[in-house]
C-alpha cells in the first residue's frame, strides 16, 4: 500500500474539517497535518489540534528557516504546513492536509503522488447559510470568505477529484474509496 500526501480543499464552511474528523475516526492509519497560523484562535479550537497559532514575527523566522512545505496568506492571516510532520509521517503512512487551493497545488509540486480532493458545497445558497450561522466571521471577513469562494471553485478543476458534500456519511463514504482506491494503485 502506497502512503500518500492527501490534500482536502474546499470553501470555507464547505463541512472540510467535519469530513476530516470522520476520515481519522474512521481510518485510523491516517494522521492529519496540524497547520500553523497567524490567525486568531476561533472559540472551541484547540492550541496544536486545530492549529498551531504563533505570531507573524515567528510565521516569517520559519519560513525564512524553510521550516514549511507550503504557505500563503489568505483572509488576513499566514497559514502553512510544518515540513518535518509530513515527511516523518509519509515514511509510515498517508497524511490528510487540509488546507487550500494554492497549498494543495503547491504540495502537489513537491510531494510525490499528492492525492487532491475538492469538496464541493451542495449550493451557493447553502454554503452562505452555513458560514452565517457558524457565525465566526465579521461581516467584511464572511465577505472575503465569500469572494473566495469562486475562485476556490474555478481551481478545482486541477483538482484529481471533486466531492459533493451533500450528506455527510455518504461523503465521507466516497472519500474513503478514493484514497482507498488511490493507495492500491501501483507506485511508481
Ligand atoms: P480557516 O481560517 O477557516 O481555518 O482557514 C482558511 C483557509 O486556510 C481554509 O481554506 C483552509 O483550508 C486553509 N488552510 C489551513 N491551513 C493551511 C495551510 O497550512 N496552508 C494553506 N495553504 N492553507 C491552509
Amino acid at each position: 500500500m502506497r502512503h500518500l500526501p492527501i490534500v482536502i480543499s474546499g470553501p470555507s464552511g464547505v463541512g472540510k474539517g467535519t469530513i476530516v474528523k470522520e476520515l481519522l475516526k474512521r481510518d485510523p492509519s491516517l494522521v492529519e497535518s496540524v497547520s500553523m497560523t497567524t490567525r486568531a484562535p476561533r472559540p472551541g479550537e484547540i492550541s496544536g489540534k486545530t492549529y498551531i497559532y504563533v505570531s507573524r514575527e515567528e510565521f516569517e523566522a520559519r519560513i525564512a528557516a524553510d521550516d514549511f512545505l507550503e504557505y500563503d496568506e489568505h483572509f488576513s492571516g499566514l497559514y502553512g504546513t510544518p515540513r518535518s510532520f509530513v515527511e516523518e509521517q509519509l515514511k509510515e503512512r498517508s497524511v490528510i492536509l487540509e488546507i487550500d487551493v494554492v497549498g494543495g497545488l503547491n504540495a502537489r509540486k513537491l510531494l510525490k503522488d499528492t492525492l487532491l480532493i475538492f469538496i464541493d458545497p451542495p449550493s451557493p445558497e447553502e454554503l452562505i447559510e452555513r458560514l452565517k450561522k457558524r457565525g465566526t466571521e465579521s461581516e467584511q471577513a464572511l465577505r472575503e470568505r465569500l469572494q473566495r469562494v469562486k475562485y476556490e471553485m474555478h481551481m478545482r478543476e486541477q483538482y484529481d477529484y471533486t466531492v459533493l458534500n451533500d450528506d455527510l456519511g455518504r461523503a465521507v463514504d466516497e472519500v474513503l474509496a478514493i484514497i482507498e482506491k488511490e493507495r492500491n494503485k501501483e507506485g511508481n
